[in-house]
Order: structure tokens, then sequence, then C-alpha cells
């Protein structure tokens, strides 16, 4: 039971360090966070996280997966495993009463601070769990974390707020703004505010009806990303 909220612990440290170290270090380090949390987002949450490996939407060369596939687990909204059994549920049953996170059904309170918990079948993730090392990032998830607060909390705190807990926190932000947003009335649409917010993600009508393709529309920036740095030629 209590490992269902040890992805909430770590999100409200996020948000705790955030809060400390601007009153510590001021706002200067923002803009360090905001550029960290630009390439966090497109490449490791958008692209691989969410389309390479939830949705198989596109091919990558072994050696650009196996960094994207680290960086993909630096972010704090769970492990690929954990994180893509969720979302190719909501993708079964969004907007009803067996979603996750509907803010229609669910509520917006349960979407910021409730458990997201499913018995998701493993017939789901068939094809993640054949591989390897989304196993072995699953079980060190957590202790991955751990190891990089600790150590950044020794060599350097201000790195600790600005490059590590700040830029997860827009990730956090940028994930609940996919949840909610789209998805404020019963239907799901596709929204401007998000496409800005997640650097790509807001065209989620055109992605739930298209979940294979890896470009949204002609100004995804994600899109454009695996389009041109990414995506294996065929
Ligand atoms: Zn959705
Ligand atoms: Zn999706």
């Amino acid at each position: 039971m209590l490992n269902k909220y040890k992805i909430r612990v770590l999100q409200v440290f996020f948000i705790l360090t955030g809060i400390i170290g601007i009153s510590v270090y001021g706002f200067s380090g923002l803009f360090t966070s905001l550029i960290v949390y630009i390439v966090l987002e497109v490449f490791a949450g958008n692209a691989t996280l969410h389309r390479y490996y939830c949705h198989r939407s596109f091919k990558m060369a072994a050696w650009k997966e196996r960094i994207l596939c680290w960086l993909s687990h630096h972010i704090g909204i769970g492990s690929v495993l954990g994180w893509g059994g969720y979302h190719r549920w909501h993708h079964m049953h969004s907007d009803t009463e067996k979603d996750l996170h509907s803010p229609t059904v669910q509520g917006i309170p349960h979407v910021l601070f409730g458990v997201w918990d499913a018995n998701i079948p493993r017939s789901m993730v068939k094809d993640l769990l054949s591989d390897d090392k989304l196993v072995w990032w699953h079980r060190n998830y957590y202790k991955y974390h751990v190891i990089v607060i600790i150590s950044l909390m020794l060599i350097s705190p201000w790195t600790l707020v600005f490059v590590y807990a700040i830029p997860n926190l827009f990730s956090l932000l940028s994930a609940y703004a996919i949840a909610i947003l789209p998805h404020r009335t019963s239907d799901v649409k596709n929204d401007l505010l998000t496409e800005v917010l997640t650097l790509g993600e807001g065209w989620h009508k055109y992605h739930h009806d298209n979940p294979t393709h890896y470009r949204y529309n002609a100004y995804d920036i994600t899109g454009l990303a695996i389009h041109y740095l990414l995506k294996e030629r065929e």
C-alpha cells in the first residue's frame, strides 16, 4: 500500500525543494530550470516515455534509446513500466469510471493529489516487460532518485534545486495539464494552452484518435524533434 504513495512523496519533495531553493537562492536559476525542463520534456517525457515506449510510434537507434531510457526515468512521474501501463489504460478507458485521472469523473483533486491506481493486466505491458533494462529501471526507480537527491545535496544544493527539483516540478505540472485541460469537458479535445505548456502534447484528441502517430500537427515541437533528431530513417 505504501508503495502507491512513494511517487507522491517524491513529487512533494520537488515542490518543497523548489520553494525552499527559491527562498534561499532567488529566482536567478529558473532560466536554467526552464532549459533543463524543455530538453527533458521534449526528448525524454514526450518523445521517449510517451510516444516511443507507450505507443511504439517510431524507431530510434539503440544508443539514443539507452540515453533517453535513463532520462525518462529521471522524470518523477513513475517508471516507464508503471506509467506506461497506466497511460495505456487511460487510452482504453478515458473519461469513464475506469479512467485513472479524468477531471470530470474522478475529479480534479484526485488528478492533483490522489493515488492513480489500477490492476493493469500484464498482457497490456508485455512488450515493455520483455525489455530487461525497463524492468531494471522499474525495480530501481526510487533508489535512483534517492541516490541523485543525496549526491546533489552533498555536492551542489543549487543543482538539486534548479537542475533536478524544479525541472521535475515543471514536468509534473505538464503531466497535470495534459490530464486535465484536454479532458476538462467529458470529451477529449485538442487544446492550444496544453500544446504550449507541454511542448507538443496538446493535440490530445488527435493523439487519442491516432495513438501510433509520432507527430500530432505541423507545429508539434516534440514531433519535429522526433522527425529530425530521433527517428531512425527507413
Ligand atoms: Zn487523454
Ligand atoms: Zn498517449
